[in-house]
């Protein structure tokens, strides 16, 4: 019986004895997700694979992740002297953005990246990328047995789907989506506690912040764009991390008549973290790769020197340029 509807994954696998799973810097619903589900399967199934050692490495993320089962095994800190039969990498859509365990990258037999981002440059030795599935975790379910599938494993998987698709708002949902959404339902999820806590709540600070953010936006072309940056200094006023600032490039998407939100904010390092958003007429994934990022259409990001409002006017004629060539974007 197939343990995986990828007869290259069940190979891979079935050869090495120890693996390592990652996910991007600065992980996401999505990644976070995608990591702890597919860790529970292979446990589960570990013995039939002959796997001795698996163990997740991910920077460290928001506390309300901890719904999820297994993120308390996640390592966050580095032991380079480890080295791995196979590493996986889920929701990674290039090298650069795998942070420390680059090593483990390095170092490993075999490398698998299974991703659904547009801008995946293929960087492992096997290379699954559905750039039209909602998420990492949509790729994921379609890859498993839905049988060996417990409800830890559901709910790792549906938290990732309604991340990355705004609980199902994104046009990146499909009709697909949603019925694996209906499936991991079936297995007895709790998913208005998944939602609550994980999306829709927010601490003080984390509300404050976003007020901030709105408080202090601007508009730009005439309205077609919205901007917004926090710096450090603020950051810590709040008493916040970056982890605390997701969502605000959400909520400025929303300001009507936008048509790209941008939001900056700056790194411990002394960079910028841009994200970028569309409501449809503009493709961020091409922006955010020209500045070496990458991401999907609708939503992409990319770091850069100077200040934020250096980042923003460098994005401006990009932005003018699209409009002006009249393009069609893909969709999602
Ligand atoms: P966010 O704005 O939420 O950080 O990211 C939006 C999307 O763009 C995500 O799919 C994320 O993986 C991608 N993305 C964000 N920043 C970067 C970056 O610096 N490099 C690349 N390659 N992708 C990014
Ligand atoms: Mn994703």
């Amino acid at each position: 019986m197939s343990i995986f509807n990828l007869d290259i994954l069940e190979r891979e696998l079935s050869l090495a004895k120890s693996v390592a799973i990652t996910g991007h810097i600065r992980p996401d619903g999505d990644c976070i997700g995608s990591c702890t589900a597919l860790y529970q399967y292979l446990m589960d199934c570990r013995n039939e694979l002959g796997l001795e050692q698996i163990d997740i490495y991910l920077e460290p993320f928001g506390q309300e992740f901890n719904i999820l089962s297994a993120t308390d095994i996640v390592r966050h800190s580095y032991d380079y002297n480890d080295t791995y039969d196979v590493l996986i990498t889920l929701d990674c859509s290039s090298l650069d953005r795998l942070g420390h365990a680059t090593k483990y990258f390095k170092s490993a037999k075999r490398t698998i990246c299974i991703d659904h981002h547009i801008t995946n440059n293929y960087f492992a030795d096997v290379n699954h990328v559905v750039a039209d599935a909602s998420s990492t975790c949509e790729v994921i379910y379609n890859l498993l047995d839905y049988n060996r599938i417990t409800k830890e494993i559901a709910q790792s998987l549906y938290l990732g789907i309604i991340h990355d698709t705004g609980i199902f708002r994104h046009t990146s949902t499909s009709d697909k989506t949603m019925e694996i959404a209906a499936s991991l339902i079936r297995k007895g999820i709790d998913f208005t506690k998944l939602i609550d806590e994980t999306f829709t709540q927010k601490t003080y600070a984390q509300m404050q912040i976003l007020g901030r953010a709105l408080f202090e936006s601007v508009l730009l072309m005439d309205g077609k764009i919205i901007a917004s940056s926090i710096n450090l200094d603020t950051m810590k006023f709040y008493g916040v991390t970056h982890t605390d600032l997701d969502g605000i490039i959400d909520q400025l998407r929303t300001a009507k008549g936008t048509e790209v939100a941008i939001f900056v904010y700056e790194t411990e390092d002394g960079d910028n973290k841009v994200s970028l958003r569309s409501n449809g007429l503009v493709n961020v994934s091409k922006i955010a790769h020209f500045f070496g990022g990458g991401g999907h259409v609708k939503a992409a990001g990319f770091s850069i020197k100077g200040t934020a409002n250096d980042a923003i006017a460098s994005i401006i004629p990009h932005i003018e340029e699209q409009f002006n060539s009249e393009q069609e974007i893909p969709n999602p």
